[in-house]
């Protein structure tokens, strides 16, 4: 049977990822140490690893079990807690890596599928949205690990023909996120509308971002599957949101009497920031599918069912 592994299957977009993979007719492993992920998001037709990916267990785990793919999104996922612990978030996001990597190269790994960022890549100056052929300029340590990941990535396939493929992902929301990462935002606002308390937007809510469903980065990651070369591709919708836009459609899913209140800008936070995702659409013939309204509609219902 076909093998697949997904590290950081326990969390938002790992878990969906493990579940399409099982429905494709994979025998998937999952190695999650739960540090924000959680045990009933793993599908129950996969085999679960509680490891961490920087452990030996890990390590050993890949070289005996010998996934034909890795599906890699295990990770400190906060850009905020890169910018205060850049030695943490390296010892996550590089040498964990590396040490999967290194079993990968001797267990016979096919093709690894990274979860990369396109939110933190290309920094302020570049146009929006932004195409890969952009220069990469991240700022955060997070955004820095990230880019580290993809070009440690073009050694082991030099070195050892494991095939990447980096989705450079934008602001990805949907059922099952936490408040975290990138676009902990939509996750964050939910929460607050459904208990009733007041969601602050930080600033004056006019940055953008580009924002795209859950599902349509799972249907990129298993088109990355029939993709023989190495391939870097941005994930988004192209398309830029401002918060506030976000607030307003939100409080209307909810139904929250709650009216948009602003909070301090954070400083040095990116102003606009979207992804040109054309390569992926010619390459991997991939697109996204959901509009934003169905998307933030269908996240919604799943909080309120205790999905999130
Ligand atoms: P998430 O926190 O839900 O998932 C990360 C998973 O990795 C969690 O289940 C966590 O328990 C696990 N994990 C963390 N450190 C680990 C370790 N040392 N060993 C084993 N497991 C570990 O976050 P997510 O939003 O699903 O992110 C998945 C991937 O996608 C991450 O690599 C993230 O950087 C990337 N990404 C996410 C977004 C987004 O908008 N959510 C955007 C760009 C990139």
């Amino acid at each position: 049977m076909r093998r697949a592994l997904v590290t950081g299957g326990a969390g938002f977009i790992g878990s969906h990822v493990a579940e399409a993979l099982g429905e494709a007719g994979w025998d998937v492993a999952v190695v999650d140490n739960l540090s924000t992920g959680r045990r009933e998001f793993v599908p129950p037709q996969a085999q679960f690893y509680p490891y961490d990916i920087k452990s030996k267990d890990a390590h050993d785990l890949v070289r005996q079990w010998r996934p034909r793919v890795m599906f890699h999104l295990a990770a400190q996922m906060s850009v905020q807690v890169s910018v205060t612990d850049p030695l943490f978030d390296a010892q996550e996001n590089i040498l964990g890596s590396l040490n999967l990597f290194q079993a990968a190269a001797s267990g016979g790994v096919e093709k690894i599928v990274f979860a990369s960022t396109g939110g933190a890549m290309y920094g302020d100056a570049a146009p929006v949205p932004a195409r890969e052929t952009e220069p990469a300029q991240p700022e955060s340590p997070y955004g820095i690990a990230k880019l580290a990941v993809e070009r440690y990535l073009h050694f082991y396939h030099r070195e050892y023909g494991i095939v990447p493929i980096s989705l450079r992902l934008a602001n990805v929301y949907g059922p099952r996120q936490n408040g975290l990462g990138e676009a902990g935002v939509v996750a964050i606002f939910i929460e607050k509308f459904l208990g009733g308390n007041q969601p602050l937007i930080n600033g004056d809510g006019l940055q953008t971002r580009d924002f795209v469903y859950v599902e349509d980065v799972v249907a990129a990651n298993l088109l990355a599957l029939d993709y023989p070369r190495a391939g870097c591709f941005n994930i988004g919708t192209g398309k830029e949101t401002n918060i506030l836009t976000i607030y307003l459609q939100l409080q209307e899913f909810t139904g929250s009497p709650l009216g948009p209140a602003h909070g301090p800008a954070k400083p040095g936070e990116q102003r606009r920031s979207a992804l040109d995702c054309l390569r992926a659409g010619e390459l991997l013939g991939w697109q996204p599918r959901l509009s934003l309204e169905e998307g933030l509609e269908r996240t919604v219902a799943a909080f309120r069912e205790g999905g999130n």
